[in-house]
């Protein structure tokens, strides 16, 4: 079965940056399950799997910023007054808060701390860099209408409820 819209996919990836550092691996885990071509991967991720089919080949993927996290924002970047964070104990560097309203959350990221001031940016994490992916497609199978219908996968990989 080939990869293409609402298909689940089961993949195991792991990403590595420009200077061959792992960032993320699914080794060790269960293997990444999501609904193709509804915007659960990143865009180009999901641009080189179209058409694929499940193989023990490993593949190499290589994703510029604009098809990946985005190109950095810098307006994203706040200082922030500690008061803010009242009640949360100890703040330290690299702490993640959702934030913003419902429905435009965003994960802010807490870069700096200096004295009464918090810098957070509000950028992904992976934001403007260079993605190297390499992929093994486990399996490929239709989504189920109860999977379409809430936008998520059901069972390994996915969600259980
Ligand atoms: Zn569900």
């Amino acid at each position: 079965m080939q990869i293409s819209t609402k298909k689940v996919v089961s993949i195991d990836y792991t990403l590595k940056d420009d200077d061959g550092e792992t960032i993320d691996s699914s080794e060790g885990s269960t293997p990444l399950a999501y609904i193709h071509g509804i915007g659960g991967l990143i865009p180009g991720l999901e641009k080189a799997l179209e058409g694929k089919q499940a193989s023990q080949e490993k593949l190499s993927v290589k994703i510029s910023p604009e098809e990946g996290y985005g190109i950095r924002d810098e307006r994203l970047v706040q200082s922030m007054d500690k008061e803010a964070f009242k009640g949360i104990e100890p703040l330290e560097v690299g702490m993640q808060f959702q934030a913003g309203h419902e429905g435009h959350e965003s994960l802010i990221t807490i870069t700096e701390i200096e004295g009464d001031k918090i810098t957070v940016d509000g950028n992904h994490p992976l934001a403007g860099m260079t993605l190297h992916f390499e992929v093994i497609i486990r399996d490929v199978r239709d989504a189920t209408p109860e999977e379409l219908d809430h936008g998520h996968v059901h069972g390994e990989g996915g969600h259980h409820h």
